[in-house]
């Protein structure tokens, strides 16, 4: 009877990243899965190209799995 807090965690919310698309006759909302951090994507209506950006602006800080170097 206690398992409430269990399958909670299974949010797809964070999974996805969702950008603005850079192009200024475009610029629809695009959805791109979190593995595409720091990739080169295109966007879905006008196959614009465009990176990933690797974090959302001071969402998730505990990212950095590059340098550990502070
Ligand atoms: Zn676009």
């Amino acid at each position: 009877m206690a398992a409430d807090t269990s399958d909670r965690a299974t949010t797809t919310d964070s999974e996805y990243v969702t950008m603005i698309c850079p192009n200024l006759a475009c610029r629809r909302t695009v959805s791109s899965h979190v593995q595409s951090r720091g990739k080169t994507v295109r966007c879905v209506h006008c196959n614009t190209p465009f990176r990933v950006p690797s974090s959302d602006g001071g969402g998730i800080g505990a990212e950095l799995a590059d340098g550990r170097n502070r």
